[in-house]
């Protein structure tokens, strides 16, 4: 998998900037007037892709749903995760009506 690229469009007379796919060639942003604008938005989804990259699937500690884990220290699903911790504390009997 090949990392996004910018790339110089010419469009209407002058050279904008936009970032591509680079597997598959797709246009992943607006045109932008000025390449650093388009490179900053290209480190981002060079950085996001490799973070993505880094996370694997696993199975929530607590519910057992696979979801797509962070790191060996993300053991719990977004879910659980969340609302989880201490969801036992809560009674539903004295919850008032
Ligand atoms: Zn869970």
């Amino acid at each position: 998998m090949k990392d996004f690229e910018v790339r110089g469009v010419r469009r209407n007379g002058r050279v904008e900037y936009a970032v591509y796919n680079g597997s598959t060639n797709e246009r992943e942003s607006g045109f932008y007037t000025g390449r650093p604008l388009a490179e900053s938005y290209c480190d981002t989804l060079n950085r996001d892709k490799k973070k993505r990259e880094a996370t694997t699937k696993r199975k929530c500690m607590c519910c057992g749903n696979t979801f797509l884990s962070e790191g060996i220290h993300n053991r719990l699903c977004r879910n659980c995760g969340h609302n989880g911790l201490g969801k036992e504390m809560i009674d539903p009997c004295t919850l008032q009506r």
